[in-house]
């Protein structure tokens, strides 16, 4: 028998090989997944007692001969009569195709799939085509279809003696690389790894002779029966895990796992697992695999997991999922949406699950998966509101608490004069370890915020949390940290201020990249002498300058410091006495004349100012300008005379790491000198 391939668009083949081009090796897909079909309608026939014959052997087998220059894919399914053939191959196959092509010309990958253009696919990288096929009903005639390429197919009747089909594609010159065994067990391994059928490819090796041989024991390249398949009841701990490690071999094990089982409103299956990360890079190597009935579709899961799960391993596998079209009308897809807020849900309330179920395993964890669900917090308002049930905070001392509980905690002690809760964090518990210690003396807790997403995330709480403030720990001294109504005032004269302040200032080392402002701060007795904070706001936009490009104005700016001097020391209130005993009588005619002048200058510059007044002011801020250098010159020939100053400053500056090279050498050499 002759035909024409019942199609009205004049020869689709060439279509098939232009749109598919990048992706042409998903033939091989096609085909083994129709040939694990056709096996699976087989046994389903035997089980409502309409097939009666043998079951014995139900593999699919992919060959290569590469003299023929043919890849075949055989199964021992239902096989087809020719009535088969015409009514699925050459008919069924392209009804409503034209139309579909007309609209979805751009996106070719649709086409597959969508309108049993699956065999079809084999086109792509053959010149020819043959089905053998011999059906499962009493009787049949095997029966041969071959087809070129052109709308043009024969069919006759052949020889074969073993019920199922065989396809066998003609490779042409462009594909020879489908000759390679390498490329189709990698292909194998790829899209057939979990088929529910066992695929045989060669045959399994041993070391013999010096060399590896093979064997005649047939090779089965795919697990039949992969954990999500099964019933999480009927799986160990063990199981999950071998599954884990067949999927990602080489990887730690993960921190834990969830299995999904939908079958209403939607089917999908599958297990996520929550990796211990490393580095970024792995994540994104080893993703999430969509599976469709067991058959591998993508890895790309875009779309069909809520972003921040991108950062979970593992497998969904639902039949639901319009596997073939474009990413953009993949998220557009209600049905996809759907299995997408369900995710969130099930994650959400496994998590949650966990945490009331096991508080100290789930707090042991609680580091390696903070950044998945910070992530998730971040991004995803259906699982921020779910995780602030079970989103922890850590203490400087390892302790755990929840957002509720540390609140609690922290209410009556950490409240301003203004009402907010002030949430004390610290970066980098070593570095700012003097800070946190001065926090505790003054009765406050400090949670550790050392994470990636932790600057994002603290701006995230701050929103969520009603009435709170974050500020990290070094971002002031102690006494500024939680403004309370009570502060005490700091006791300097004017004067005194000033000479403090040129002191501190003419002794301030070059630190690359920052400025220091001097300020005073009455902190008590026992704290420091000399404490050096970086703005919180400053800080922060500095840090999400870093991050994100248009931030650069921030970025390019100094770090700005504050050195603040503590008036009740009592070194600072030697300091001052001191210097006040030898200063105070320069500096305050100084000071008058400064004021005098000033005074004078504002007077000189009223609204009906003459050139002549214009030039006499002019003239006194010169005067001022050089009474000014002229005190600072005093104080700071006062300052240099009294190396505490300095070994105060540096001892604040190395508390803080900022006191390096050839400063740090000068300071070790300057204590020695002291003792
Ligand atoms: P789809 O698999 O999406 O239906 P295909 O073009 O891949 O589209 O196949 C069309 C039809 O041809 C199948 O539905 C099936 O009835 C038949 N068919 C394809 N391959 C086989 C096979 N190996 N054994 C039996 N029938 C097959």
């Amino acid at each position: 028998m002759k035909g024409t391939i019942g199609v009205t668009t004049e020869n689709i083949f060439p279509v098939i090989k232009k749109f598919l081009y990048s992706d042409h090796e998903i033939f091989l897909r096609e085909l083994v997944s129709n040939a694990v079909d056709a096996t699976q309608k087989l046994r389903t026939l035997s089980s409502f007692g309409e097939y009666n014959g043998e079951l014995s052997d139900m593999n699919v087998t992919v060959s290569i001969d590469s003299g023929e220059g043919t890849l075949t894919v055989s199964d021992h399914g239902i096989g087809m009569t020719a009535d088969d053939i015409e009514k699925y191959i050459n008919q069924i196959a392209f009804s409503g195709a034209e139309e579909f092509l007309e609209k979805y010309k751009d996106s070719a990958n649709a086409i597959i799939g969508h309108f049993g253009l699956g065999f079809y696919s084999a086109f792509m990288v053959a010149r020819k085509v043959e089905i053998r096929s011999l059906s499962y009903k009493e009787g049949a005639q095997a029966v041969k279809w071959s087809c070129d390429g052109s709308p043009e197919f024969t069919m006759e009747p052949t020889e074969k003696s073993t019920r199922g089909t065989d396809i066998v594609l003609y490779i042409d010159d462009d594909n020879r690389q489908f000759l390679e065994a390498s490329r189709i067990e990698g292909l194998l391994r790829k899209y057939c790894r979990f088929l529910p059928v066992p695929v045989i490819f060669g045959k399994e090796q041993e070391w013999k002779d010096g060399k590896m041989t093979d064997t005649d024991r047939d090779r089965i390249i795919n697990i039949t029966e992969p954990a999500w398949t099964k019933k999480p009841a009927d799986l160990t701990d063990k199981d999950y895990l071998a599954f884990y490690r067949e999927l990602y071999p080489g990887q730690d094990d993960p921190l834990f796992w969830i299995h999904l089982n939908v079958d209403y409103p939607f089917t999908l299956t599958g297990i996520l697992f929550f990796p211990k990360i490393h580095n970024n890079l792995e994540v994104t190597r080893n993703r999430i695999q969509l599976y469709c009935n067991q058959v591998y579709v993508t890895d790309s899961v875009e779309g069909v997991v809520p972003e921040f799960m991108m950062l979970l391993q593992g497998v969904i596998d639902s039949p639901d999922i319009p596997l073939n079209v474009s990413r953009s009308y993949l998220q557009s897809d209600t049905a996809v949406k759907k299995i997408s807020s369900y995710i969130t849900k099930k994650v959400a309330s496994r998590l949650d699950e966990i945490f009331r179920n096991d508080r100290p395993g789930f707090e042991q964890k609680w580091d390696d998966i903070k950044i998945f669900i910070e992530y998730g917090m971040l991004t995803d308002e259906k699982f921020c509101e779910a995780a602030m049930k079970f989103c922890l905070l850590r203490d400087t001392d390892g302790k755990y608490f929840t957002l509720e509980e540390y609140r609690t905690l922290i209410e009556p002690s950490q409240t301003d004069r203004e009402g907010n809760v002030v949430y004390l964090y610290a970066t980098d518990p070593t570095a700012q370890y003097n800070y946190i210690r001065s926090a505790n003396d003054a009765g406050y807790s400090v949670i550790v915020m050392d994470g990636q997403l932790d600057p994002h995330f603290v701006g995230l709480l701050e929103q969520k949390i009603e009435k709170s403030r974050f500020v990290r720990v070094d971002s002031d001294v102690v006494t500024n940290l939680i403004p309370k109504a009570d502060k005490a005032a700091v006791d300097l004269s004017d004067t005194r201020r000033n000479i403090l302040t040129t002191m501190f200032d003419s002794q301030l080392p070059e630190v690359d990249n920052a400025r220091f402002l001097v300020t005073f701060e009455a902190m008590g007795a026992t704290a420091a002498p000399v404490v050096i904070t970086q703005n919180e706001y400053m800080r922060r936009m500095k840090e999400m300058a870093a991050i994100q490009p248009g931030m650069n104005f921030y970025g390019q700016m100094p770090d700005s410091y504050s050195l603040a001097v503590n008036t009740d020391h009592p070194l600072i209130r030697k300091i001052s006495e001191e210097a006040g005993a030898s200063l105070d009588a320069r500096i305050e005619p100084l000071e008058k004349q400064i004021n005098d002048d000033n005074a004078r200058i504002t007077a000189l510059r009223g609204d009906n100012a003459t050139d002549k007044e214009k030039a006499e002011a002019d003239e006194l801020v010169k005067a001022v300008d050089n009474t000014r250098s002229e005190q600072t010159t005093i104080i700071a020939g006062y300052a240099s005379e009294c190396p505490v100053v300095r070994q105060l400053i540096d001892l604040a500056l190395l508390g803080n790491g900022l006191l390096r090279g050839a400063e740090l050498s000068r300071f070790i050499s300057r204590s020695v000198e002291l003792l």
